[in-house]
């Protein structure tokens, strides 16, 4: 199955110019680029696994969204087709969920 980079949008505002301003052994701290929000995506099992899980091509950059599997905490989380998330490491199926939301 073929994926694509993880697209996140700012929950205040609804940009897309959401940016991954840490790293992955820090946190996963996200900032927009239109109103300043910061947050923090984080996944939980939708239930389910998918086989076969091609990574995006190109990968996603260091500045990409990016955040964690609630399965196995690698940080190869990818979209699918029907806008669902999946692991690229497990294969497990995932939500996406939004944390520490600061409004900017
Ligand atoms: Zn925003
Ligand atoms: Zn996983």
């Amino acid at each position: 199955m073929k994926t694509r980079k993880l697209r996140l949008s700012c929950p205040q505002c609804g940009s897309a110019e959401v940016f991954y301003s840490c790293t992955p052994n820090c946190c996963y701290n996200h900032v927009c680029s239109d109103c300043g929000t910061t947050f923090e995506p984080a996944t939980a099992a939708a239930g389910g696994y998918v086989t076969g899980v091609i990574a995006p091509d190109p990968l996603p950059e260091a500045t990409d969204p990016t955040t964690e599997c609630a399965k196995c905490a690698s940080n190869e989380v990818y979209m699918m087709d029907d806008g669902g998330l999946v692991c690229g490491k497990c294969g497990a199926k995932l939500m996406l969920e939004l944390t520490a939301i600061a409004p900017g």
